[in-house]
């Protein structure tokens, strides 16, 4: 089966810095690397990773073909990624010697896609397969709109938040994925606990608490612990966790099964540094001992 991700590709710009600069400052930076990232990027290189079949829909801008080819690289389908007018979305990252940060983010080409892209994206799909979205780029009430009425699982990782968006897509949705922040966030913008959600399938990530997993179907609610791990970069785990929770399901796996192995694969990303180009693989979760 294919998982279809309409998701943001952004260039993570990583400055080292002696301090964050200040308002005003004009400050040089020690050092400078260029990584993959994005939400949405980052689900498709991770479910790639775990063994699925990825068709990434999304845009990036003229200078943006490294990223594409990137993705290609990690073995994610990439005909459905536009070259926009735009500039690739990109974060400009600081980062100081206490490891504080600050980002400043442009979405650039994520805020261009287009709905016929999508629309001819989805021509290939089956029943059988996957929709999953993010909150990083334009279209998605459409996009999922379309896969809906085609008949996919729609699966929405509800970041960055945003109220608005959470609740123009959530009639359409059959798994919905938030940390524990988010869920709060959630109940507080719609009045409705998790359980009370109208998603059948309902997953807070909990950090190093694991996950839990509301079917509101039938009311099951069941915790999942996390892997005991000493984390050095929490970047990129909860996408990890999305892209092969999302990734177990399409193959068939029980929810538990997949929330487990989605678990373990996040908690191996927490012990290394960086982002779409650190996503361990389906061998790195096997061969893990914790
Ligand atoms: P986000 O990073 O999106 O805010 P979480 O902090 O909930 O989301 O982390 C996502 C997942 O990453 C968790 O469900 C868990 O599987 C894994 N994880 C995060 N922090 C830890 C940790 N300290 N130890 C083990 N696993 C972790």
């Amino acid at each position: 089966m294919t998982i279809f991700n309409l998701g943001s590709i952004n260039a993570d710009l990583v400055y080292r810095v002696p301090h964050l600069p200040g308002a005003g400052e004009t400050l040089a930076a020690t050092s400078m690397s260029r990584g993959l990232g994005g939400k949405g990027a980052n689900m498709s290189v991770a479910a790639a990773r775990a063994g699925a079949h990825v068709v990434h829909i999304g845009a990036v801008g003229e200078d943006g073909q490294w990223a594409s080819n990137r993705l290609l690289e990690y073995g994610v389908d990439t005909r459905h990624i536009a070259v926009a007018a735009e500039a690739t979305g990109h974060a400009i990252i600081a980062v100081d010697d206490a490891g504080e940060n600050t980002i400043l983010l442009h979405p650039g080409a994520n805020w261009a896609l287009s709905e016929t892209e999508i629309d001819l994206a989805l021509e290939l799909s089956t029943a059988r397969d996957t929709f999953l979205f993010q909150n990083e780029t334009n279209a998605q009430r459409a996009g999922a709109g379309m896969a809906s009425a085609r008949g996919l699982r729609i699966a929405y990782a509800a970041a960055p938040f945003g109220a608005e968006a959470v609740a123009e897509v959530l009639p359409l949705l059959d798994l919905l994925v938030l940390n524990a922040v988010e869920a709060a966030q959630l109940e507080t913008a719609t009045g409705l606990p998790p359980d009370a959600l109208p998603v059948r399938d309902v997953v807070i990530t909990l950090g190093a608490d694991g996950c839990r997993w509301i079917n509101t179907d039938t009311g099951h609610a069941q915790d999942i612990p996390a892997l005991p791990v000493t984390p050095v970069d929490t970047t990129g785990a909860g996408d990890t966790f999305t892209g092969f929770l999302v990734a177990g399901l399409d193959r068939g796996m029980p929810m538990a099964q997949a929330l487990a192995q989605a678990n373990r694969a996040a908690a191996i990303m927490t012990t290394r540094h960086g982002t779409a180009d650190v996503i361990p693989d389906l061998k790195d979760v096997q061969d893990s001992r914790f």
